[in-house]
């Protein structure tokens, strides 16, 4: 057994905050994986890198995933794929698609990996209706420090799935993943868009929706006084054969225009004044546009993966993302304390989400019944300080904050069950470490 030799390299999310000097370890098949879990005495698994923070960091030895990337078997008959955790959902579309299948729970990036996606028990825009991605895994197979693998389903190590399916790759490292696709007749998403003057009515468009396949809208964090929280809604069905236009293709669509943002700006391009502006426009322009549209499903799930490097138009310090979520009870309240705790903070995130989520199906999960809003901001002490009073709301309305997107609070919202999985990890003597789990003492 050989242990592929590791690299010194720059380490980091998608945020670029925090970045760390760590080693890098690029794991090709089990053999060489199990031969790298069995000589680190502690580290983490490391999936395409689109958590925000530091969930995939660990100053001693960071596992690259993408190596095992196979697809491992596909039953047209009840739609399970089985395929290896670094394997990328492009390359999953890539594939699927064309043959009238789609993954049930898709985030809004389609640079993830299958590990990723269970670890983070990721969600949709159909959360509110079909539940996280964990959901649909059938089984899993995890490997331990040493070495061996569990095989990991509903009925065999029940508490082990359970524990992964959100866990952050602190159970163990997922090398295969069973999961259920859906299937689709069409590679076409029939959108109809609505707009709100106001945080209320936003939330009210998403309630009535609740009964659409997809949904997900904009918020204006720029907007203040009656318009707060005003925004656009996003629905989406799959569309059927006959709503296409005569002689579209109903599964391939057509090649997507893409640009690259070459270099990192010296300077934030997307807050303040861009951000301000982007935000100014784009409410009233989708007030004018067409109501109900067909688009692919690439520029509807994913259309921010057209601009390769994006997010480094957040300039040289990187940006954070504060994603939270809140029990139905409490959602209205707390959503609207957020946004007006960042107006009067004098910040305002470019882009913001808000969604309606229905309950995770891991221990960890970061999904519950109730809304979820996710805010970017440049990494700064201005933004951590806002950060802090936002952490307070959340723990005052018995929410959490997104694992996955978080890279510095210093306490974990009681709204997880923390000791539970605390207890877990002590429990099987766990190694798996990461900064994120370092920081919030997991
Ligand atoms: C533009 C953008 C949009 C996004 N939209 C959404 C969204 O709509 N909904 C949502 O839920 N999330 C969303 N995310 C977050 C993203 O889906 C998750 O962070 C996901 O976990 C990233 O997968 P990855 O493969 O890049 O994992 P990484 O970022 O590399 O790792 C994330 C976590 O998974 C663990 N992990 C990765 N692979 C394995 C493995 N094989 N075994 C064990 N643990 C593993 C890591 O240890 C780490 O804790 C978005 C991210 C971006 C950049």
């Amino acid at each position: 057994m050989s242990i592929p030799p590791g690299t010194r390299t720059k380490l980091c999310g998608f945020g670029r905050y925090p970045t760390i000097t760590g080693r890098l370890v690029a794991a090709r098949d089990r053999a060489e994986l199990s031969a790298v879990l069995q000589a680190e005495p502690s580290l983490i698994a490391r999936g395409n890198g689109r958590s925000y923070g530091d969930a995939a960091l660990n100053a001693d030895c960071v596992v690259s995933m993408l190596g095992l990337n196979r697809f491992v078997d596909f039953d047209a008959a009840t739609g399970v794929l089985v395929c290896e955790a670094g394997i990328l959902l492009a390359e999953i579309l890539q594939v699927m698609v064309p043959r009238g299948w789609f993954p049930p729970v898709s985030p809004g990036t389609q640079y993830v990996t299958v590990g990723g996606m269970v670890a983070a028990d990721v969600h949709g825009k159909n959360a509110h209706r079909d539940g996280t991605f964990g959901q649909y895994v059938e089984w899993l197979e995890l490997m331990q420090q040493d070495g061996t693998i569990k095989r990991c389903s509903r009925t065999r190590y029940p508490a082990w799935l359970h524990a992964t399916i959100g866990g952050m790759g602190l159970t163990g490292v997922i090398v295969t993943v069973a999961f259920r696709m859906i299937a689709i007749r069409t590679a076409w998403i029939h959108r109809e868009l609505y707009t709100a003057v106001g945080l209320g009515a936003a939330m009210e468009l998403l309630d009535r929706h609740a009964g659409r396949h997809y949904t997900a809208a904009w918020v204006d964090c720029h907007a203040r006084g009656k318009a707060l929280g005003r925004a656009v809604l996003f629905c989406g069905e799959h569309a059927e054969v006959a709503a296409l236009p005569p002689g579209t293709a109903a599964l391939h669509i057509p090649q997507r225009w893409t640009a690259t943002v070459p270099l990192t700006p010296p300077c934030s391009l997307l807050s303040g004044f861009c951000g301000r502006l982007f935000n100014e426009l784009y409410y009233p322009l989708n007030r004018l546009k067409v109501r109900q549209q067909l688009v692919d499903y690439q520029r509807f799930f994913y259309p921010l993966d057209a601009i390769t490097g994006w997010h480094r138009l957040y300039g040289p310090r990187g940006f954070c993302q504060y994603q939270c979520v809140f029990p139905d009870a409490t959602s209205h309240r707390g959503v609207r304390a957020v946004l007006q705790a960042q107006a009067a903070s004098g910040q305002a995130s470019p882009l913001a989400v808000l969604k309606r989520l229905s309950a995770g199906s891991g221990l960890m999960s970061f999904a519950m019944p109730g809304y979820t809003l996710a805010m970017d901001y440049v990494a700064s002490e201005s933004t951590f300080t806002l950060f802090r009073s936002l952490d307070a709301i959340v723990a005052e309305h018995g929410g959490r904050i997104y694992l996955a997107k978080d890279s510095r609070a210093d306490e974990i919202a009681a709204g997880y069950p923390v000791e539970q999985f605390r207890h877990f990890r002590k429990a099987v003597d766990m190694r798996f470490n990461s900064l994120l789990a370092e920081r919030l003492r997991l």
